[in-house]
């Protein structure tokens, strides 16, 4: 094998200047001279062995003996160099190292295209995290990309869940987070002020006065709420009225919204929108196109959907997110008793995840559904039980009961509300809709 004889030289020529190797008659690069001659000699007394570019130098080192100390210590140069590498892409360097390095390798017109979708509200938030110190375009992209394109959405979650999902480093997170929560003006605040902010809720009507009047005066944004009951009690029924109704203009009881439809039991029926959107006197094909669907196929697919809602929020203007239903999928994938531990964990996630959307976007509403189990040990009085235990009933903010009435009538029992007293109210399940 051909030695790098022309190495000796190589400390006169200063870093990344070309050195002219008279063994290869090749030009190295200074700190790539070893590992490039190397190659070379080896491509030439191997015949038609392609040598890979990323070859290990150690690995060379360790097999030839007759390798010169010169030589050894510049093949740990090259390793050196190699680490350094390795470590600013593993993040572990700190923000100014992590931003720079990265910031050169990124295309800007990929961030363009990114934002190119994005809606002038959605924009004005991207700008915002752009402001944050420390924030370059490598950082800004995988922000974006992982859904923290507002300031409250990297506010209120947690720098795990940040990690995780962007790749950034520790540092660079807890400085972003720190940052958000300044301009946000998190912290202690007075009641009136907490009261000046919900007096300004929203409320999406349900079709039915008696059910808006329980949830005193209709569904609420900036809250989770739960509709369970047996099969056939309406809580698919609601969840498509639901998005037609959170599409009306302020005035008529909506949001001027479109609405985000997640379906984990293949029950969605654009059928049904058409009928709802055809009682109100609205034209289908707008309705249906301002409803985002999404079938989730399993429960790691559902959790990811709902992650992925994040970026869609401002984008389409969503003011209403519908998981139907909740827990079914968890309830088939994690059998027997071993596996309850885990399934209520994911569970827990995944509702918080929900409750953290509602947190960033305070005119969001989410509506989940939700199955019931009987309880085998109940006698006297209603033997079923919302399905997801404990996990599901602390997770929403609001839970509500529905069990079938006379013919078309339901009922929803009022089961637990932060601020809301006790009742039922009876509605209709129509073809046009929900009505009284
Ligand atoms: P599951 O737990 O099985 O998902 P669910 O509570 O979601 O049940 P829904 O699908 O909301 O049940 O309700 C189904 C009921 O809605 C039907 O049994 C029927 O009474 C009523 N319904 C569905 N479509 C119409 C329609 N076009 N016209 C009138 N009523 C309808
Ligand atoms: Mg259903």
């Amino acid at each position: 094998m051909a030695k790098a004889s022309g190495t000796n030289n190589q400390s006169q020529s200063a870093v990344g200047e070309p050195y002219f190797c008279e063994e290869c008659k090749r030009n190295h690069t200074k700190g790539k001279i070893y590992k490039e001659h190397l190659n070379f000699a080896k491509f030439e007394s191997v015949e038609d062995k392609v040598v890979d570019d990323n070859i290990e130098i150690s690995d060379l080192v360790s097999n030839d003996d007759s390798i010169s100390k010169e030589e050894e210590a510049l093949s740990y140069e090259v390793e050196e160099i190699e680490d350094v590498d390795k470590v600013i892409d593993e993040d572990d360097l700190d923000e100014e190292v992590d931003e720079d390095d990265l910031d050169e390798e990124i295309d800007e017109d990929d961030l363009d295209d990114e934002l190119e979708n994005y809606t002038d509200d959605a924009n004005a938030c991207v700008e915002a995290v752009k402001k944050l110190p420390g924030v370059g375009e490598a950082t800004l992209k995988k922000l974006i990309k992982a859904g923290f394109s507002s300031l409250e959405s990297i506010a209120y979650t947690p720098p795990t869940i940040i990690q995780k999902e962007s790749g950034l480093g520790d540092k660079t997170i807890e400085k972003l987070i720190k940052a958000s929560m300044e301009k946000l003006g998190i912290g202690f605040k007075s009641a009136e002020v907490v009261w000046e902010h919900r007096k300004n809720i929203a409320r999406i009507t349900s079709g039915s006065q008696e059910l808006d009047n329980l949830f005193g005066g209709g569904i609420e944004t900036g809250c989770v709420i739960e509709f369970f009951g047996e099969f056939r009690t309406g809580k698919t029924q609601l969840a498509h009225q639901l998005c037609v109704n959170v599409q009306l203009p302020k005035e008529a009881g909506g949001l001027n919204g479109s609405a985000l439809y997640i379906d984990t039991e293949g029950t969605f029926r654009p059928e049904r929108i058409i009928q709802m959107a055809e009682g109100h006197d609205l034209d289908h094909k707008k309705v249906l196109k301002n409803i985002v669907f999404g079938r989730a196929y399993n429960s790691d697919h559902q959790v990811m959907l709902v992650k992925e809602a994040t970026n869609l929020i401002k984008e389409k203007n969503i003011k209403l997110i519908i998981v139907d239903s909740l827990i079914g999928h968890f309830r088939s994938e994690y059998i027997g008793r071993g596996t309850l531990a885990n399934r209520q964990q994911t569970i827990n996630g995944h509702l918080h995840d929900l409750l953290r959307l509602t947190d960033i976007f305070p005119d969001l509403c989410v509506v989940v559904t939700n199955q019931v189990q009987s309880k085998p040990d109940v006698f006297y009085g209603n033997p079923t039980v919302a399905a997801g235990g404990n996990i599901v009933a602390h997770g929403s903010t609001i839970r509500v009961y529905l069990r079938k009435g006379k013919g078309e009538q339901r009922v929803a029992k009022m089961i637990d509300a932060p601020h809301l007293p006790d009742g039922e109210a009876v509605f209709s399940i129509t073809e046009n809709g929900i009505i009284d």
